[in-house]
């Protein structure tokens, strides 16, 4: 055990190593809170009841260190941005090969909730959209639902670093309104690709969306993508490295919407958003990103999120094929661990 004298120099030394990052992180806090465009989405009920101004970012290196500026600690629903984690955990579960069966990789240019299948296989186009989603949570094994949403938490848990509960109001809210997605989740049954059980699955997918947690975490999450798969401050794998970059480029493709393509031109990072407001990105071997604002633009981005993201990326050269030409000063403070 260092001696407090000696712990508090090193807790001096890793506060000025992130006082960069920190100061970077604060400007843009401060440049984009007046942003004041964009709603809040109220087609669940509960998620009427954030604040639009509610705005934090946080960054989590792949040596585990984190730095958090506004309402970082604020907690929200994860929604969508439970999606990739779950591919993940189906694939780890049942392979490629059989989610490829299962669910395509392809972009689809329709709306998050759209009620369309591939025409030739009747596979979802992709497992970011609700309807591949609902597949992959479908795969999420377990004896019974009891086991299979202790999976489903289990594996969110390891890739945050602590336990992760369901906020139940936002269950019910999804629950009572999710019409749209029992429709979905039919029409798959029909085709054969999800398996009979379709009220359980929904339920689960429905808690998937539920699960709280708050920018800090995310960041982490991120990070734990960023480092192969491995959470940078417990050391516990989350996902094995072979499926990290599965993930990866269906977070690149299908991750933002119908904003994926422009976002991939403009900020060229791996992510993917929900309607909660938040935005998570990978910037691979380095950090994870994480901005939380729940007012969202036409196409269901946090308008914060993709503006903080753009300026990031921009300013430091992050965009998946530049990063290894430019000089990337937000990335050189934190002197990650592995490449
Ligand atoms: N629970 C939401 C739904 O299925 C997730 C939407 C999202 O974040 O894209 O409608």
């Amino acid at each position: 055990m260092p001696e407090p004298s000696d712990l508090d120099s090193l807790l001096n030394r890793m506060r000025s190593a992130t006082a960069p990052i920190r100061s970077v992180l604060e400007a843009l806090h401060e440049q984009f809170l007046p942003l004041r465009t964009g709603t809040v989405a109220d087609y669940i009920p509960e998620l009427a009841f954030a604040e639009p101004d509610w705005f934090g970012i946080a960054v989590a290196s792949v040596d585990g260190q984190v730095v958090e500026v506004g309402d970082s600690q604020q907690p929200f629903s994860m929604q969508s941005v439970s999606k990739p984690f779950v591919y993940g955990l189906a694939l780890e579960n049942h392979g490629r090969e059989h989610l490829l069966s299962k669910v395509n990789v392809e972009p689809t240019g329709e709306a998050f909730n759209s009620i369309v299948l591939d025409e030739t296989t009747n596979r979802p186009f992709n497992p970011l959209v609700n309807s591949g989603a609902i597949a992959t949570t479908d795969l999420i094994t377990g004896t019974d639902y009891a086991e299979r949403i202790k999976n489903l938490l289990g594996m969110l848990a390891n890739y945050a670093g602590h336990p992760v509960f369901v906020d139940n109001a936002t269950f019910i809210s999804e629950r009572t309104t999710g019409h749209r997605n029992r429709a979905i989740a039919h029409l798959m049954l029909n085709f054969g690709m999800i398996e009979d059980r379709v009220d359980e699955t929904l339920e689960l997918y429905f808690q998937q969306c539920s699960v709280l947690v708050n920018c800090h975490d995310l960041a982490v999450m991120a990070a734990t993508l960023a480092n192969g798969g491995v959470n940078p401050i417990t050391g516990v794998r989350a996902l094995s490295t072979a499926h990290v970059k599965d993930v990866l480029s269906i977070m690149y493709s299908c991750g933002m919407y119908d904003y994926s393509g422009e976002w991939g031109y403009l900020v060229g990072l791996p992510a993917k958003s929900g309607v909660c407001g938040a935005i998570l990105a990978v910037v691979p071997g380095k950090f994870g990103i994480a901005v939380f604002s729940p007012p969202l633009d036409e196409r269901g981005n946090s308008v914060r999120g993709v503006a903080v993201c753009r300026e990031l990326s921009q300013r430091f050269g992050l965009h998946a094929f530049e990063a290894h030409f430019a000089g990337t000063t937000l990335t050189d403070e934190f002197k990650p661990a592995r490449r």
